[in-house]
């Protein structure tokens, strides 16, 4: 097990498959600047499957989720997900994606074995995407979305964070448009993960806000909290339900308590949160020679080390060094 000293156990592997994307979302990346990993720096595909396959074997992992920088632009992602999907016991797997591509791959993913996808989509205006995420592909994002749809990689989630003067007043629009379409959308608050360092707590759009905004047009009832559970999303049901909205709260209400992920970024290194400020090189360890149980050894070791809670709305909070377009988001 992946267990820490404050006795969590962490079975959700978040899995960076790369840190370049195809979108500079203003709130992730600068337009210009960022220094990518070069490739020898990044792990092989080989490298990615035994990682996933030391965790899931060894180490009681149960849900893999592969992330990055943009993890379509990985040219072997169909094959790394065929080839984790013949693991015992198999793992869940899910994909965070901002869905351009998603068109062409989402039917040969699910064919390899692919249960979900995440979505992120911040707007249903072009101009207002372009502006947030300086780039014109709205049209290629919604098209990607029909195709999990289509291809069955269900349930559809949508990830959105608003921006104050951007999208901020778009929340009830994005739900309505969400029902109507059949996916389950996210809110997610802006945390101070950017490339820029520019995030600021004073006017960021709190979970709090975006209930709000969503009660002008929305019945919410709370799912309540047992089934949260180390979900990060606080679910809400819509006018009654079935249908939902999630809210994550990680600024304005943490769940570290609950957290059940170890991260592993596009160069083998081990993150026991995405903010922490310290990371174990795994790659090193495979490159070096070492056996599965010596890699098992030194996960178990990273995560033994994990640290209460990441503390954002705390003074003495410190942004990690590394974007989440390199941690994997
Ligand atoms: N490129 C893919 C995508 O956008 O879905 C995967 C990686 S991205 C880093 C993962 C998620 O993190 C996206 O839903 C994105 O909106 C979110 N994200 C990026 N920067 C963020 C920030 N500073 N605060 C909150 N969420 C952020
Ligand atoms: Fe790319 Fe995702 Fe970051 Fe946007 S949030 S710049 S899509 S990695």
């Amino acid at each position: 097990m992946l267990l820490d000293t404050y006795g969590r156990v962490a079975t959700d592997l978040r899995v960076s498959l790369t840190d370049r994307c195809n979108l500079r979302c203003t709130y992730c990346m600068p337009e210009e600047g960022l220094q990518w990993l070069a490739k020898p720096e990044l792990l092989t595909d080989d490298e990615i499957v035994r990682l996933v396959r030391i965790a899931v074997t060894d180490l009681g992992v149960t849900e893999v989720r592969f992330t990055g920088g943009e993890p379509l632009l990985r040219p072997g992602l169909t094959g790394i997900v065929a080839r984790c999907a013949e693991l015992e016991p198999r793992p869940r797997m899910s994909l965070t994606t901002n869905g351009i591509g998603l068109e062409r791959t989402a039917a040969a993913l699910r064919e390899a074995g692919l249960d979900r996808v995440n979505v992120s989509l911040d707007t249903l205006d072009p101009e207002t995407f372009q502006r947030m995420t300086r780039r014109k592909r709205h049209a290629d994002v919604l098209r990607g979305l029909a195709a999990a749809r289509e291809a069955g990689l269900a349930p559809v989630k949508v990830n959105a964070v608003l921006m104050p003067g951007m999208n901020d007043q778009e929340a009830p629009e994005l739900l309505e448009w969400a029902l109507e379409e059949g996916y389950e959308l996210r809110f997610i608050e802006q945390m101070p993960l950017d490339a820029q360092h520019g995030w600021q707590r004073e006017g960021m759009i709190t979970a709090g806000d975006i209930l709000e905004s969503l009660r002008t047009r929305f019945a919410l009832t709370p799912e309540g909290q047992e089934e949260r559970g180390s979900a990060p999303a606080e679910r809400w049901l819509v006018d009654g339900g079935p249908q939902r909205v999630g809210v994550i709260a990680s600024v304005t209400r943490p769940f570290c308590r609950a957290c059940d992920r170890t991260r592993l970024t596009a160069d083998g290194q081990v993150r026991t949160c995405l903010f922490a400020t310290e990371e174990s090189d795994l790659r090193g360890a495979l490159r070096g020679g070492a056996s599965d149980a010596q890699v098992a050894a030194s996960w178990r070791k990273a995560m033994w080390g994990k640290k209460a809670g990441a503390g954002i709305d705390d003074p003495s909070f410190v942004q990690p060094q590394r974007p989440m377009s390199a941690i994997g988001g």
